[in-house]
């Protein structure tokens, strides 16, 4: 089977604080550590027979957070900044089984939830045509667009939660338990290590039974964002998109079109 796992570090294994996933910041080194840690955990429970594939794609800052010394010869990376285009599908297409969102969290303003936030931490909130969703909502939708269903999520307990209670069906695996916006309480890696490979191992099963994420009709996205520079550069380039203070809305055939034009507005 083939499979995408879109990379994330916020829900990592061990992670409670913006330090350990930001490249550069002083506890980089340990926020890789548990990415590759996670990582093999995922791929080994994905790759169960010889044609099986994984491609990875490192959506977390600047998609260069995957080491490849230790990378299967199935598993494949999209890495660095890619053209964000309409055309490239968010680079799904129908010969993908399904995604693995990897290492997430719950969507900004989630209570006591660790490292919530939506993408930049600027952005308040996101809804697609009313629906509020965070980045597990939103990836999954633009997977489902592709015609992928997004399968297992791995993230803290509060980041399964929503998972669980906007995509039922949908795989969980929760390597911490939030205890705040920068703690939790944290399982050892040679617990969230064998946890992590049973979920995707259950992931062929999964993939056969779900369907793809979708929300009918034209897209209608609406972004709220914090006060700050980024809100400020959007008034610039998203001038006919504003809708009061703080919120855009941005209409599109598809949710990977109106995200586009977000994408290139804030760049
Ligand atoms: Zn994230």
């Amino acid at each position: 089977m083939k499979w995408m796992i879109r990379v994330d570090m916020e829900g990592l294994t061990g992670v409670v604080d913006m330090a350990q996933v930001v490249p550069g910041a002083s506890e980089f080194a340990f926020g890789k550590q548990m990415l590759k840690h996670d990582l093999l955990a995922v791929i080994d429970g994905l790759l169960q027979r010889e044609d099986d594939r994984v491609v990875l794609y490192d959506i977390h800052f600047y998609g260069r957070n995957v080491d490849f010394d230790w990378l299967d010869p199935r598993v494949s990376a999209i890495c660095g900044k890619p053209n964000y285009t309409p055309a490239n599908g968010s680079f799904l297409d129908a010969s993908f089984d399904g995604v693995v969102l990897l290492g997430l969290h719950a969507k900004a303003e989630t209570p006591g939830a660790v490292l919530n936030h939506n993408y930049e931490h600027d952005i308040r909130s996101i809804h697609v045509n009313g629906l509020c969703v965070g980045e597990i909502g939103l990836e999954a939708l633009m997977a489902g667009e592709a015609g992928v269903p997004l399968v297992l999520v791995t993230a803290d307990d509060e980041g399964c939660r929503e998972t669980e209670a906007l995509l039922p069906g949908t795989l969980t695996a929760c390597v911490k338990e939030s205890r705040g916006i920068a703690a939790a309480l944290c399982y050892s890696p040679a617990v969230t290590g064998p946890l992590l490979t049973k979920a995707a191992a259950a992931c062929a099963d999964a993939a056969r039974r779900l369907q793809p994420f979708t929300v009918a009709g034209p897209i209608e996205l609406a972004l709220r964002f914090k006060p700050g520079a980024l809100l400020d550069k959007l008034r610039g380039t998203m001038a006919a998109h504003m809708v009061g203070a703080d919120r855009f809305v941005i209409r599109g055939d598809s949710v990977i079109a109106a995200w586009e034009q977000y994408l290139i507005a804030k760049a």
